[in-house]
């Protein structure tokens, strides 16, 4: 058994062995992409090798990839009011965004506060459909931005139905499929997405590279989100993180390659995991358990559990977990994803989420399981004498 294991694969995903050496090798070049000579030359194939296997992972062409510095820069970029297509150069007039998208989106990008609208969420956590329908005025050009698997939950959206509604409507869609990727097969063609967002440190890669993929060259962006040097067809200015984004490439061809072993590993230690929390705690909640999720996400609580107390014990026992709550700066807040999904405040500050990934071990899953024995002995204890929850 190592010595920690290591849950929370969903915040950050650990470097995959390729990625690591497409890093030494973009380090040992020296020329700026932009450059002319062979060393610049060498760079540029580098970062365009990377823009090849980045489209391949969801089927788009190379062309259509923008490298930019995160998943969340990729979002503010979608989220632009002037984005045109061929049909339609007037600016959109609305933005609509589900109740559980991550902060970058909920932010709205370049859209003002009163252009921002939500679509509601139901119990299990997946985007009410028929309330997409009645938003979608089809005067205002609408573009919708739809998270293909929640960061939280890991409830898995019905992207697909939304894009035709969307696009009957005269919309354009944007899917953040930060989550999704590296987790089950992406086609942008098949999701109908117009636009997709991904972030390469959460497949593998290393922090600091994300990509905004367009389904069509007639998706434009007449206004640079970073001016400069015209990097990135002019939309994102500033040397390219050549390392960075040739890990990004590399973590995108493994992730390509093992999608199916992978997840299948991910689910079968995910439902011993299950199974091994409702046991030892009957009263626990599995939060969407009845949706369809990604293999590697539990959220859970248990009546009566606090989240902060629960990872520093679980930290405690050599084990890193994360609250369901966004935690950003160390702080732990309320997660919207859960009050958009109706859960009581009460409840939602003891979530805590596990996510897992291609190299968790069953040595892992053991040691959370005798971790959270002891845990939830005394919890169940407590909560037997302050709110009477039977054991
Ligand atoms: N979108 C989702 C769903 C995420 O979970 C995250 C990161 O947690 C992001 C976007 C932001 O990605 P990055 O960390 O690359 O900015």
């Amino acid at each position: 058994m190592t010595e920690r294991s290591y849950f929370d694969w969903n915040a950050t995903a650990p470097v995959r062995p390729e990625a690591h050496e497409a890093v030494a090798a973009a380090h040992a070049l020296t020329g700026n992409p932009s450059s002319v000579h062979a060393e610049g030359r060498a760079a540029r194939r580098l970062v365009e090798h990377a823009r090849e296997d980045v489209a391949k992972l969801v089927g788009a062409r190379p062309g259509d990839v923008i490298f930019t510095a995160s998943g969340t820069e990729a979002n503010a970029l979608a989220l632009t009011p002037s984005i045109e297509t061929a049909d339609e150069k007037r600016p959109r007039g609305k933005l609509l965004i589900s109740a559980i998208e991550h902060p970058s989106v909920r932010s709205g990008g370049r859209f003002p506060r009163e252009a921002i609208a939500d679509i509601p969420v139901d119990t299990d956590g997946r985007i009410e459909l028929a309330a997409l329908s009645a938003a979608l005025p089809r005067t205002q050009r609408p573009l919708v931005s739809i998270m293909l698997a929640n960061n939280e939950t890991g409830v898995i959206q019905p992207v697909a139905e939304a894009a035709a509604m969307v696009h009957a409507a005269g919309g354009l869609l944007h899917v953040d499929a930060v989550q999704a990727a590296g987790r089950f097969a992406i086609e942008i063609g098949a999701l109908g997405a117009d636009l997709l967002t991904l972030s390469a440190h959460k497949i593998g890669g290393v922090k600091g590279a994300g990509a905004l993929i367009r389904a069509r060259e007639d998706i434009h962006f007449p206004e640079p989100l970073i001016r400069g040097g015209g990097q990135e067809r002019g939309l994102r200015a500033g040397t390219e993180n050549v390392a960075g984004i040739a890990a990004f490439g590399a973590a995108a061809k493994a992730a390509l390659r093992a999608p199916f072993e992978e997840a299948a590993h991910m689910l079968a230690l995910r439902d011993v995991l299950e199974e091994g929390i409702r046991k030892i705690a009957p009263q626990a909640v599995i939060f969407g358990a009845a949706a369809e999720r990604l293999p590697n996400t539990i959220l859970f609580a248990v009546p009566g559990m606090k989240a902060e107390t629960a990872i520093i014990a679980f930290d405690l026992e050599g084990i890193a977990v994360s609250s369901g709550a966004a935690c950003s700066s160390g702080k732990v807040q309320p997660s919207h994803v859960l009050a958009g999904m109706g859960v009581s405040p009460g409840l939602t500050r003891g979530a805590i989420r596990l996510s897992l990934g291609f190299s968790t071990t069953k040595a892992d899953v053991e040691r959370f399981q005798n971790a959270w024995r002891k845990l939830a002995g005394g919890l169940c204890k407590g909560s037997d004498e302050r709110s009477g929850i039977a054991a």
